[in-house]
């Protein structure tokens, strides 16, 4: 006979030969809903074009527990047998480990449901790696009331067996901006009828780096990268244009205002220095994870009796993950739980160890419980 591990692994793989990227899930989550009609697991209507939430239980208490569902726009190169069949699209990112561990946690709560002392919401949510999809969900309002929404990522760098998280910041309040400069062109002999843009990139760019070691205080963790600068077009042309573009990683409120309004003078100052237009478009995309202290405890016990080797997360990674927006609503929690792969989430050969989806649906369905006894009213 089939364990569920064997099932979870098959539809595992069935995800991973049919990647969609975010907001394009159509297929996938047809495929989620047939599996959970199959277990008569009641499907909720909800206003998501992608992506759904189950429910399984009765009463007051609502637990939510959390998967994405997204792949990445990357050309595979597993060469698996069960490699993604959609070439630019593949699940580098584990999502599909994610899908099946929470389908598991379903079956295995739907199979104890009358035991069940509230209701548990399984969230498969679309679009995590454009960071819309956890907002999307809250914007339905379905989740109100949830007393507490739990999740975790498969991490590669972890054995499989293995289960890490700590209390407060797990991932980092992510931002992205655009700088763009606009000067005056000129001929590359006659510099003084211009305004040379790339003067302004070139002292942008190491400015915004004395943001880090100058303004934000040693103790605190910060990290600024531009991803791309672009000015000109030949050798012998002073351009008019230029911009740079790239993304800051803060794990505190004040930090987080700090490099905003320091790159925003950076760019005031060498405006006026230089008489140019120099305009910062600053977007704050994700909130940092971050774990409530009580969940932690409970977690950390729960992750023990379900056989992992515990680990305290050492410190938060400067990664984003959009499942820090289901904080608006209750308490959350989020583990790292290992895969074991050679390879890096977002790499094109990225393999997880599918022993994980062992202990994985069995850790939430623990934890489920465990929560929907402590907040039993
Ligand atoms: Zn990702
Ligand atoms: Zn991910």
């Amino acid at each position: 006979m089939e364990t569920l591990t064997e099932r979870l692994i098959t539809w595992r793989r069935a995800f991973h030969r049919t990647p969609e990227c975010a907001n394009t899930e159509f297929e996938t989550t047809k495929q989620l809903r047939q599996i959970l009609q199959n277990y008569e697991i009641t499907v909720l209507d909800t206003p998501l074009k992608t992506g759904l939430i189950a429910e399984i239980g009765h009463g007051d208490t609502i637990i939510a527990v959390r998967s994405d569902i997204d792949a990445l726009p990357i050309i595979e190169q597993t060469n698996l047998p069960y490699a993604s069949e959609k070439r630019g699209a593949m699940h580098a990112c584990g999502h599909d480990i994610h899908m099946a561990a929470v389908l598991g946690t379903a079956i295995l709560l739907k199979e104890r449901e009358s035991q069940l002392s509230g209701r548990v919401r399984l969230i498969f949510q679309a679009a995590e790696e454009v960071s819309q999809g956890a907002d999307a969900v809250v914007e339905t309002g379905i989740l109100e009331g949830a007393q507490a929404i739990v999740g975790f990522h498969n991490d590669p760098t972890l054995p499989v067996g293995t289960w890490r998280a700590k209390a407060g910041y797990m991932t980092a309040n992510v931002d992205c901006f655009k700088i763009e400069i606009n000067g005056v062109g000129a001929h590359a002999a006659m510099p003084q009828d211009g305004v040379d843009p790339q003067i302004i990139l070139s002292q942008l760019i190491s400015g915004i780096q004395t943001i880090v070691s100058r303004n934000v205080a040693p103790y605190e963790e910060a990290v600024v990268t531009i991803g791309q600068v672009h000015s000109g077009e030949t050798w012998n042309v002073i351009p008019s244009e230029g911009m740079i573009e790239g993304t800051v990683r803060t794990l505190t409120p004040e930090v987080r205002d700090l490099v905003e309004v320091r790159m925003q003078k950076l760019c005031e100052g060498l405006a006026l220095q230089y008489d140019a237009s120099v305009v910062l478009d600053y977007q704050r995309l994700t909130d940092g994870v971050h774990n409530d202290n009580t969940l932690q405890d409970m977690a950390w016990q729960v992750a023990k009796e379900t056989g992992y080797d515990v680990q305290q997360q050492p410190r938060a990674q400067m990664i984003g993950e959009d499942f820090a927006a289901y904080r608006q609503i209750a308490p959350i929690h989020f583990a790292m739980i290992g895969s074991d792969s050679e390879y890096p989430l977002h790499h094109p050969k990225y393999a997880p160890n599918e022993a994980i989806l062992d202990k994985a649906p069995l850790y939430f369905v623990n934890f489920v419980e465990r929560l929907l006894k402590e907040y039993e009213s």
